[in-house]
């Protein structure tokens, strides 16, 4: 559809606010893009209608320009402290994602829009339980995160603390938090609570997220858990946000507020909305317990196979032929992959790339000991995953090769627990 729209003599364009009546159903919203000929509106809920424009009568509520727009460069645009003196420093780095966005009105679409500050303006009540500043490092959807970024991400936060922030809040995009926390869990050595928070719902939605996820992740930045963690809502309803542990931490629905579980673990413990009280249920690494220290190295070029029924070995060989250094397999059951496979595993480790072997169910952990298949994984050198995340082991993967210097020193740090993101326990 074209940018401008005659519809019944009536035009509108992109951004409008407008209404369409079509069989004695009103739709109201902002008028968005489309390209199959339907009127597209962003409604108040924040979904989206297509209405076949045959029959239907669309009228201009609202001009895109007489509403409030919001675009602001997000470049590493730095805001003063504001809050009460006596009360800790958190530094929150926006990076941009559903919590840092607003409905774009030129496109009704959601875009990461929003700084630092605008989240502090936006939520008042932080400012009641820490003194913040805070920088917008980057204004991106997380899918657009790659590893320099995380990098420099690691950086920021070592910055931050070293100018004296008490806690950090990372606002950064709900599809790859995990990643990036679990990159930072590894990357950084920290005495202060790194916090992780995002929102499935953008503000400009009635059962937003964004304001109760960050109130929750303001109490554990000054708290005493000096752990890299991702706090999100628990569940359905506004009791209590989780704090998980950054290695351990998946995001598990793609619309739900309570969409981050812990796997394979409990969370560190809640933060009770009503009350501000945490109360944690497993050991974790308390505040000035670790000097501050950042070994932010990478190897990039790691890659996460996924293996399923009947797939052709030559999807490892590509990696292998196409010099990737450590490779990850997402097996199926207690760690499995077809037995036409095992001469490219064995292919890779003789060409000394690490190669970990994790499951696709997620729960459980991986044990090469009971069928054919794993015996033969396990001698064509593959390192089992134990209950880690895939996710997490490709991380780990990109971290441990840029800290050693030989094949032998990153296979015994693969195997390592370093920051619980395995839990110790043979398996059985
Ligand atoms: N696609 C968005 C992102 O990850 C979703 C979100 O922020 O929740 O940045």
């Amino acid at each position: 559809m074209s940018k401008n729209c005659m519809l019944h003599s009536r035009t509108f364009e992109e951004g409008d606010r407008v209404k369409v009546e079509k069989d004695g159903v009103e739709y109201e919203g902002i008028a968005m893009p489309s390209t199959t000929g339907h009127i597209v509106i962003k409604m108040v809920s924040g979904y989206n209608a297509g209405i076949d424009p045959r029959g239907a009568t669309v009228s201009v509520i609202q001009l895109k320009e007489d509403m409030e727009v919001s675009v602001k460069p997000a470049q590493k645009t730095e805001i003063e402290t504001k809050g009460k003196s006596t009360l800790p420093k958190v530094s929150i780095l926006s990076t941009g994602g559903t919590i840092a966005s607003k409905i774009d009105y030129r496109t009704g679409a959601v875009t990461s829009q929003f700084s630092a500050d605008d989240i502090l303006q936006a939520i008042p009540e932080l400012t009641e339980i820490a003194n913040f500043s805070g920088k917008a490092i980057y204004n991106i959807l997380s899918e657009n995160m790659k590893a320099e970024y995380w990098q420099e991400l690691s950086r920021a936060v070592v910055e931050e603390i070293k100018g004296g922030a008490n806690g950090i809040i990372i606002a950064h995009g709900t599809d790859t938090m995990m990643y990036s926390a679990a990159a930072l869990s590894f990357m950084i050595d920290t005495p202060v609570p790194i916090v992780f928070v995002g929102s499935q719902r953008s503000a400009d939605r009635p059962s937003s997220d964004n304001a109760m996820n960050a109130i929750c992740a303001a109490k554990v930045a000054v708290s005493d858990i000096a752990e890299v963690t991702v706090v999100m809502h628990s569940e359905a309803s506004d009791d209590k946000c989780s704090i998980h542990r950054a290695t351990k931490v998946r995001k598990m629905h793609t619309s739900r507020r309570d969409a981050f579980r812990s796997i394979n673990s409990e969370p560190i413990g809640y933060v009770d909305y009503s009350t501000g009280e945490i109360l944690t249920s497993l050991p974790y690494v308390k505040r000035d317990e670790k000097e501050l220290a950042i070994s932010d190295s990478l190897e990039s070029k790691c890659a996460l196979v996924k293996f399923t029924p009947g797939a052709s070995p030559d999807i490892l060989a590509y990696f292998i032929d196409a010099g990737y250094k450590g490779i990850v397999i997402e097996g199926t059951g207690l760690g499995h992959v077809s037995t036409d496979w095992v001469p490219q595993l064995e292919r890779a480790t003789s060409q000394q790339i690490p190669v970990i072997i994790t499951s696709q169910c997620l729960n459980g952990r991986i044990c090469d000991r009971v069928y054919d298949t794993g015996r033969d994984i396990l001698k064509a050198g593959v390192i089992e995953g134990e209950d880690m995340l895939p996710e997490v082991a490709l991380v780990k993967m990109m971290w441990v090769l840029g800290q050693s210097d030989s094949y032998d020193t990153a296979m015994d740090m693969l195997k390592d627990n370093i920051r619980s993101e395995i839990n110790e326990r043979s398996c059985d």
